[in-house]
């Protein structure tokens, strides 16, 4: 079993501040919910007293209302013309679709609530500034103008995107992303019209002492250097332990922890995969006597083979051991709220 777990107080004190910091809040629960899930990020949101939240796509619309969200959905990812995933969410009043072509723009339905996306140096969706003047907006819901910055977007470019919205229609609020908590002050109180901003890693990650993710020892298995083990045989490098702990690939856990990347063997990984004996080196995101352990092979589908030099037992079966991974890529079998 891979747990979750959450120091309540200490989290909810953590988005509260984001909010102080960041009025006009839109809270971003899509894809695995952070690590965290759509119904906790859901009450979350709502013990927050905020009215909308953000997925990333029309498939995400149904399961954050089978959370109990009532509130306004808004979805991400612009609306295509080929996509028909819309057809769920197509009559629900409270979602509200992203428009990222002028093309689109024309066929989707008069009565729809939009977001209309505007191009920025992301190169990702968005319409060209110069064009939004000739769009027909009227008799439309427009419910903002969008947008979104590359990561640490620059205060200077929102300006002059901010500005070429304004000059269209002044009265739609702007719904920035990725922008710093002073640079959305500042570009606020230089606006007429309200601004929103739309967040999720700051404000459900941003305080990592918040919460944990540890996985529990299953088995643990003292054997002598040289001893053949797994699917694969790979050897004992020295005497010690291996231990089998639950979290494997199902929950996301990866070959390399995503902290220690930099070094030479974990650049390698793609080169030795294939090679048993060389995963005795591979460090898991596991830790235990203080440091993270190798993996004794690649991980399986609930649980991954540790090897632990030494003597003695470094743990004891129940023991539930820390795992450092990658949230947005992590689905956890419990979540503990403390
Ligand atoms: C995912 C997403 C966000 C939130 O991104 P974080 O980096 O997790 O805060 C904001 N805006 C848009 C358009 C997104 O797709």
């Amino acid at each position: 079993m891979l747990k979750l777990t959450i120091d309540t107080a200490r989290w909810q004190a953590h988005q509260q501040q984001v909010l102080a910091q960041c009025p006009g809040l839109v809270p971003v629960a899509k894809g695995n919910g952070y690590g965290f899930g759509f119904a906790a990020l859901a009450q979350a949101a709502a013990a927050l007293d905020l009215d909308t939240i953000a997925v990333g796509t029309f498939y995400e619309v149904n399961e954050m209302r089978s959370t109990g969200w009532s509130g306004d959905i808004v979805v991400l990812n612009p609306w295509r013309p080929h996509d028909d995933s819309e057809a769920k969410a197509i009559g629900d009043p409270r979602v509200i679709w992203t428009v990222s072509r002028a093309g689109d723009l024309k066929r989707v339905p008069r009565y729809k609530r939009l977001i209309i996306e505007v191009a920025t140096s992301m190169h990702r969706h968005g319409i060209d500034p110069a064009e939004l003047a000739s769009l027909p907006l009227d008799k439309r819901h427009i419910e903002g103008w969008c947008i979104h910055l590359p990561a640490a977007g620059s205060l200077e470019e929102a300006r002059q995107l901010a500005a070429a919205c304004v000059a269209v229609r002044p009265d739609i609020p702007i719904w920035f992303s990725h922008l710093s908590f002073d640079d959305y002050q500042t570009i606020s109180a230089e606006l007429a019209t309200p601004a929103k901003m739309r967040v999720g890693t700051r404000l459900w990650l941003g305080d990592s002492g918040a919460y944990r993710v540890t996985g529990t020892v299953l088995d643990v298995h003292r054997l002598p250097k040289g001893t053949p083990v797994g699917y694969h045989g790979a050897r004992t490098a020295k005497d010690g332990c291996v231990l089998v702990i639950s979290g494997g690939t199902s929950h996301g856990v990866a070959l390399a922890a995503p902290a220690t990347a930099h070094s030479l063997k974990q650049r390698l990984i793609p080169v030795v995969e294939g090679l048993s004996e060389a995963y005795g080196h591979i460090i898991s995101p596991f830790t235990l006597a203080g440091r993270k352990q190798p993996f004794m092979e690649p991980p399986h589908m609930h649980s991954s083979l540790i090897f632990v030099e030494g003597p003695g037992f470094p743990a004891q079966v129940g023991d539930e051991i820390p795992v450092t991974v990658r949230m947005t890529t992590t689905y956890v079998d419990e979540i503990e709220f403390n």
